[in-house]
């Protein structure tokens, strides 16, 4: 069975999973879709092997986050090191000092 029959976001306008670019687009309706998904780790392979550059996928804004094709590949090996905002689940800069995350926030995030 092909992986995407069990995605969260299956029925979902695709739209929702490419949000325009900052400071207007918003990635937090898709980052909700993408945490509770089965697949993650299918998701993660499947952008990495077509390259997908746009959009959020896999839990990822790939055109944005930083370092977002090494977070794919952490996610695709089933690695879960990445820092990420635990109220809207963005993937933060894993090396930057501000503990809070820009879109929500939220200040108590984990290091
Ligand atoms: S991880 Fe996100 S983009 Fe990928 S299939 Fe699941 S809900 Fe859709
Ligand atoms: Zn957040």
């Amino acid at each position: 069975m092909d992986w995407r029959s069990g995605a969260a976001c299956t029925g979902i306008a695709p739209g929702l999973f490419l949000p325009p670019l900052p400071p207007r687009g918003d990635p937090r309706p898709a980052l909700e879709y993408c945490r509770r998904c089965p697949v993650l780790m299918e998701c993660a392979e499947s952008s990495l092997r077509v390259g997908r550059r746009h959009g959020v996928v896999a839990g990822v804004w790939l055109s944005v986050d930083p370092g977002a094709r090494e977070v794919l590949r952490e996610i695709s090996a089933g690695r879960v090191r990445q820092r990420r905002c635990v109220r809207c689940w963005r993937v933060l800069d894993a090396t930057a000092t501000e503990r809070s995350c820009e879109l929500c926030g939220f200040a108590e995030v984990p290091v």
